[in-house]
C-alpha cells in the first residue's frame, strides 16, 4: 500500500514540474487485462510448440511461419476490450494541462492514444495500425482478428500490424524524439518496466532533470537513483494519485 507521505510528495514533484516524461512498459497495462506476452501464459502457449514468445514473434518466423504467427497473436497480442485504465487517464489529465511532454512507451496496445494523449512514443509499434505489405492499405485489427489463417488484403497481400518485431530495428524518429524528450525532461516517471529490454532502457541515461520516479514491482536498475520508489501495481498508485 502506498503511504500518504509518499503519495503526497508524488503530487508535490508533480506541481512543481513542467516537463515531465512517462517511460513505460507491460505493468502500465495489466490492470486493462493485457498481460505481458513474457509471463506465464503466453510463455507456456508458445513452449508447448517448442519455442519461445521471442521466437514466435521475431521477423524471420513471421516470414516462415505465418500461419502460426498469426494464430499466436491473435490469441496473445490483441486485446479489443481493454480500456484505458487509472494510469493512462492521469497522464491524459496531464498532458491536458500542458505538464506531460512525451510518454514513451515498450506497450503496443494503443491505449495511451486510447485515453487522448498525443504526445506518445509508441518504441514497438501498434496494434492498432495494420497494413497490406503489398499495396500499404490500412486496416483495423478487427480484421486480423477475425481472418481465419494468414490476414489478406484485397490485392491478395498480407496484412501485417505496425509492430516492430524481434530483429527488426526500432523506428529511428520514434527513437530521436522519445530520447530527446527524456534528455530535456525535469521529472522522468519510470513505470510497468524492469527496464530489461534494449535499446530501450538504456535511453532513460539520458535523463538529467531533478526527479526520477520508478513505480515497479520487481527491482528496476533505476531504483538507486529515484527519489520516489514505489513497489506496487502501476495503476494502483495512479488511483490513489488522482484520489478515484
Ligand atoms: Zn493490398
Amino acid at each position: 500500500m502506498t503511504d500518504s507521505t509518499s503519495l503526497a510528495r508524488f503530487r508535490e514533484i508533480i506541481r512543481a514540474s513542467k516537463r515531465i516524461v512517462f517511460f513505460g512498459g507491460a505493468g502500465v497495462s495489466t490492470a486493462s487485462g493485457i498481460p505481458d506476452f513474457r509471463s506465464p501464459d503466453g510463455r507456456y502457449a508458445a513452449e508447448e510448440a517448442g519455442l519461445s514468445p521471442e521466437m514466435i514473434l521475431s521477423k524471420s518466423f513471421f516470414y516462415l511461419q505465418p500461419e502460426m504467427f498469426f494464430d499466436y497473436y491473435r490469441k496473445h497480442m490483441l486485446f479489443p476490450d481493454a480500456k484505458p485504465n487509472a494510469a493512462h487517464r492521469f497522464l491524459y489529465e496531464l498532458e491536458k494541462q500542458d505538464k506531460l511532454r512525451g510518454i514513451v512507451t515498450q506497450n503496443i496496445d494503443g491505449l495511451h492514444r486510447a485515453a487522448g494523449n498525443i504526445r506518445v512514443y509508441e518504441l514497438h509499434g501498434n496494434v492498432q495500425d495494420n497494413y497490406c505489405m503489398e499495396c500499404n492499405a490500412s486496416y483495423p485489427p478487427e480484421v486480423i482478428l477475425s481472418a481465419d489463417g494468414i490476414p489478406r488484403c484485397e490485392c491478395g497481400g498480407v496484412i501485417r500490424p505496425n509492430v516492430v518485431l524481434y530483429g527488426e530495428p526500432l523506428e529511428k524518429y520514434v527513437c530521436i524524439g522519445a530520447r530527446r524528450e527524456i534528455a530535456n525532461a525535469d521529472t522522468l516517471i519510470v513505470a510497468g518496466t524492469s527496464l530489461s529490454v534494449e535499446p530501450a532502457a538504456s535511453f532513460i541515461e539520458d535523463f538529467r532533470g531533478k526527479h526520477l520516479i520508478v513505480i515497479n514491482r520487481e527491482p528496476t536498475p533505476a531504483d538507486e537513483n529515484a527519489e520516489l520508489l514505489f513497489r506496487e501495481d502501476v495503476a494502483e498508485v495512479f488511483s490513489r494519485l488522482s484520489g478515484e
